[in-house]
């Protein structure tokens, strides 16, 4: 097998950290200064080389360490198998480990990136081809006090934004000053959803996005705890704003199962959570079969995480509204260039596979 040219001779794992340019930043699920994953390279017998991002998710039930530890094993398992077996490759894992989604989402994107390469072409060929080229970007903004995410707002929409994300933190009254505060700064025509992150009962949910909804919200993400799905559609079914699942569509039998219950009416799509380019493209198909809207949900970490989100989001006809594209923008050290955001808007990359590179020095060993 070792002949093959296209077998896997090496899975290497390079620690990414990168401090946040606000060490303050902060969710209603953690604090973290850094932005903490790992780089994942897959190398063939021929030296051709992919790259794919393994996020830590501790809310995700995926702390740092495990991912790592997990990519190692899928690694020997993969040893000299031919590299261009994607789908093969992945039923194995599977078939080897339930869940473990963030790990398995970095050696998806890594394999399509080398495949991609090889063949020349950027990655979302390997998935229909780019529907669209050009992204608004979608800032989201961390816990704060109103007067400063208002003051954070600014600071962006002077940079070109025009759609924020409001972290808020199951305090009904200060949630919807939160919110009224941001609209008061941006005026009418900036686009604003929350993202509760399962922080509210359902009843205070329902109180909160009822009181936010005269400062015209997009949608309200996550409202209650991911496990909660009765809540999770009486919210849906009390308010007259789009409710978008997060954390409760971790995995595509979760997505199937909010779809079929017409449990929420939008779900956050994320390849890490979903284990990858393939299972996100599915869970997007499901979506779309029973009538339920998506987009492209927040992608932390190296541009090379954000370019795979780039190419999805280029790739699906149904996405309704601003994807989570850019938070690489506050994020500091990434090892991987090729993507930035101009006036408001990431271009999708056009170089072979997902359109970034490594700079120099920062990968050990190249
Ligand atoms: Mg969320």
């Amino acid at each position: 097998m070792s002949q093959n040219a296209h077998a896997i001779a090496e899975v290497r794992v390079d620690p990414c950290i990168m401090p946040k340019d606000d060490p303050e930043w902060k969710f209603a699920l953690a604090a973290n200064p850094n932005s903490e994953g790992w780089i994942v390279t897959i190398a063939t017998e021929a030296g051709d080389c992919g790259y794919g991002y393994a996020s830590s998710m501790p809310h995700y039930g995926a702390p740092l360490d495990a991912v790592r530890a997990n990519v190692e094993d899928f690694g020997k398992t993969m040893q000299g198998t031919d590299s261009r077996a994607i789908a093969a490759i992945l039923h194995k894992l599977d078939r080897q480990v339930v869940g473990n989604n963030q790990p398995k989402s970095a050696i998806d994107c890594a394999l399509h990136d080398l495949q991609a390469r090889k063949l020349g072409v950027p990655l979302c060929e390997l998935f229909g081809g780019a529907m669209r080229t050009e992204f608004e970007s979608l800032r989201i903004l961390p816990i704060k006090k109103p007067a400063d995410m208002a003051a954070n707002a600014r600071k962006l929409m002077n940079k070109g934004v025009r759609h924020f994300k409001i972290k808020v933190h199951g305090e009904v009254d200060l949630d919807i000053a939160r919110v009224a505060a941001i609209r008061e700064e941006c005026g009418p025509d900036v686009g604003l959803t929350i993202d509760a992150n399962q922080s509210y009962t359902p009843k205070d949910a329902i109180r909160a996005i009822t009181g936010m909804v005269p400062f015209n919200i997009a949608l309200a993400e996550q409202p209650v705890a991911a496990g909660d799905l009765r809540g999770l559609k009486l919210v849906t079914d009390s308010v007259p704003v789009v409710v978008e699942a997060d954390e409760a569509a971790d995995s595509l039998d979760q997505v199937f199962a909010l779809v079929q219950g017409r449990v929420v009416d939008a779900v956050s799509l994320k390849i890490t959570k979903l284990g990858g380019l393939r299972n996100t493209v599915a869970a997007a198909r499901i979506c779309e079969a029973g009538g339920i809207r998506y987009r492209i949900g927040a992608h932390v970490g190296s541009r090379l995480l954000a370019a795979n989100a780039v190419h999805m989001a280029a790739t699906l006809p149904g996405i309704w509204y601003t994807c989570e594209l850019t938070e690489f923008d506050r994020l500091l050290d990434d090892p991987f260039e090729g993507l930035e955001v101009e006036n408001g808007k990431v271009r999708l990359p056009t170089a072979p596979g997902a359109g970034v590179t490594p700079r120099a020095g920062k990968l050990a060993g190249r």
